[in-house]
């Protein structure tokens, strides 16, 4: 009985892929050296090289298909695996890590403005409404930041309900501008229900020379938030230069 795979194994147990190929190959071989076989035997010899070649050529096909296919699904894993490293599972932007990475590759060749903000009274919107809506809070604010960043800059989640938006290259004046535009639309915009308060954030901003370290630009937004809590939330404050 023929096999159509190559899992054959030879009697001493260990396995010939090539087993039938070989014994194929070996008449063959025999057949090729007598010189004054028939016709109709040589006809027979290469009949059956043709036929466990033909096997083989399929075979390799469906291999090289195989391991085509196992070849993307591993790119395609580790594409994915990449992407939750670096995001943030629960509204997909960076991660605290991945937000210090990008920040001190930019900062290296590039000035950019620091935008830290961090939702007000949040704790109360857990206590009043539950953790589930609190999630909601803080997609709601992601989506919010999403619409006005777009393409200008990066959005990551540093903290519980703490943000960060690194805007490279951007001109002191804009970039306090969009922050500007960031506080007014989470206050007007972003509604959850059941929460019936105006949700709102507080913001810090720096404005950072190319060459600044990653503890520096947040340090100084930290503390510029820190101010804007202190003088009442719902407000933008801009670290001193
Ligand atoms: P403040 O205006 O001073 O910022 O007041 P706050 O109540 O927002 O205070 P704080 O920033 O310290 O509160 C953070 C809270 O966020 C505490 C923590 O339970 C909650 N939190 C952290 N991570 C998550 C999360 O992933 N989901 C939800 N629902 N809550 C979170
Ligand atoms: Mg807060
Ligand atoms: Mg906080």
């Amino acid at each position: 009985m023929r096999s159509n795979s190559f899992r054959e194994v030879s009697s001493g147990g260990a396995p010939d892929l090539f087993q039938n190929e070989s014994s194929a190959l070996a008449k063959a071989l025999a057949m090729h050296s007598i010189i004054d076989a028939e016709a109709a035997e040589y006809r027979q010899s290469l009949g059956e090289l043709i036929e466990h070649f033909e096997r083989l050529m399929r075979e390799t096909r469906r291999l090289i298909g195989r391991s085509d296919r196992a070849e993307r699904e591993m790119q395609a894993l580790a594409q994915q695996l990449a992407y939750r490293a670096s995001h943030d599972a629960l509204t997909g932007v960076l991660n605290r890590s991945a937000v210090i990475e990008r920040t001190t590759k930019v900062l290296r060749t590039s000035s950019a403005v620091m935008i830290i903000l961090d939702i007000d009274e949040f704790k109360r919107i857990n206590d009043d409404y539950g953790h589930p809506t609190g999630d909601a809070v803080i997609s709601g604010v992601v989506d919010c930041l999403r619409r006005i960043v777009g393409e200008q800059g990066f959005i990551g989640r540093v903290g519980g309900e703490e943000f960060t938006v690194l805007l490279p290259g951007h001109e002191p004046a804009s970039g306090a501008m969009l922050a500007e535009r960031m506080r007014e639309a989470i206050s007007e915009s972003v509604v959850v229900a059941p929460v019936e308060r105006r949700i709102t954030a507080s913001f810090g901003v720096s404005i950072n020379e190319v060459g600044t370290g990653f503890d520096t630009a947040y340090g100084l937004a930290d503390a510029a938030l820190y101010r804007a809590k202190r003088s009442g939330r719902n407000r933008v404050e801009f670290a001193d230069r």
